[in-house]
């Protein structure tokens, strides 16, 4: 059974004049542990997508099913991290973590909390940063934040929307690598659905890439590169470059449709 399935969703947004149509008939699953990343060029329908994952928005027509239910509505099997950090700013990044620790366990006392919190800030590498505000911190370190403040409410699925766009190229390889890391131990292996515009970064991470075009999911590629995964390892292979072609040929793709004409180089 899949851990996530989305049966011919479609989503309309609706205003007071318009409707505009933004999903069609979206199908795919994922199964439990595998790293899904979606990609396409922007507009085409991701963050729509990963809405309707977490729960926060519910499909016009067809349905999301969860371990085989049908799920509406958020739920603590869920976990989302967002591309802006989404942090408390009057919070210290310990305050932060154990917020979303206290919501959903009520099991604990705030000692336990607070030690919970620690630890998930010093996988992230944020151990002597507990009390520090966001604003004392870089982008990339508010990231890891608000990673260890999900990751801390022990979500089954993970979604990331553009979760690195936002940071430095320096810091983005520095977290696409925590997350590799992170995601090789047992304790912390998840369902993830990743959105990415970045081709390298889908390659590195995922499992299976899903390109998006134009409300619907167009192509399926599958990355089957060991884990443990490491970035120097398989750069330089011609497996990797052929991936890459791949998925850069869909993007050409779409920038002709777009453009209307054979005379698009890029
Ligand atoms: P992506 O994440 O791939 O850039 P989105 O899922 O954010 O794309 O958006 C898909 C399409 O839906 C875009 O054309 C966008 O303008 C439109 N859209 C997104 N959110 C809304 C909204 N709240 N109301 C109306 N249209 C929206
Ligand atoms: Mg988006």
């Amino acid at each position: 059974m899949s851990k996530i399935q989305l049966n011919n969703v479609s989503l309309d947004y609706i205003d007071d004049t318009n409707v505009f149509h933004a999903l069609d008939n979206l199908n795919f699953s994922v199964k439990e542990g595998e790293f899904v990343s979606i990609i396409g060029a922007s507009g085409c329908g991701k963050s729509t997508t990963l809405g309707i994952l977490s729960g926060l928005r519910n499909p016009t027509s067809g349905n999301l099913l969860i371990d085989g239910k049908k799920s509406i509505g958020t739920g603590k099997n869920r976990g989302v991290v967002f591309q802006h950090y989404s942090l408390f700013p009057w919070m210290t990044s310990k305050k932060n973590v154990s917020f979303g620790i206290k919501q959903l366990r009520d099991d604990l006392c705030q000692r336990e909390i607070d030690e919970m919190a620690n630890g998930y800030l010093k996988k992230v590498g944020l151990e002597g940063f507990e009390n520090k505000y966001p604003y004392q911190l870089s982008g990339g370190m508010q990231q890891r934040v608000a990673i260890a403040r999900t990751l801390a409410m022990q979500p089954e699925i993970l979604l990331m929307d553009e979760p690195f766009g936002a940071v430095d190229a320096k810091n983005k390889i520095i977290l696409q690598d925590l997350l590799l890391e992170l995601l090789q131990k047992d304790e912390d292996r998840k369902t993830i659905v990743f959105v990415t515009h970045d081709v390298d970064e889908a390659i590195l991470l995922s499992d299976r890439v899903l390109f998006m075009n134009n409300k619907k999911i167009v192509e399926e590629i599958l990355i089957d590169f060991e884990r443990p995964r490491q970035r120097t390892k398989i750069f330089n292979t011609a497996e990797y470059s052929e991936l890459r072609q791949k998925i850069m040929g869909l993007f050409y793709q779409v920038v002709k449709e777009n453009i209307g004409g054979d005379e698009v180089v890029i």
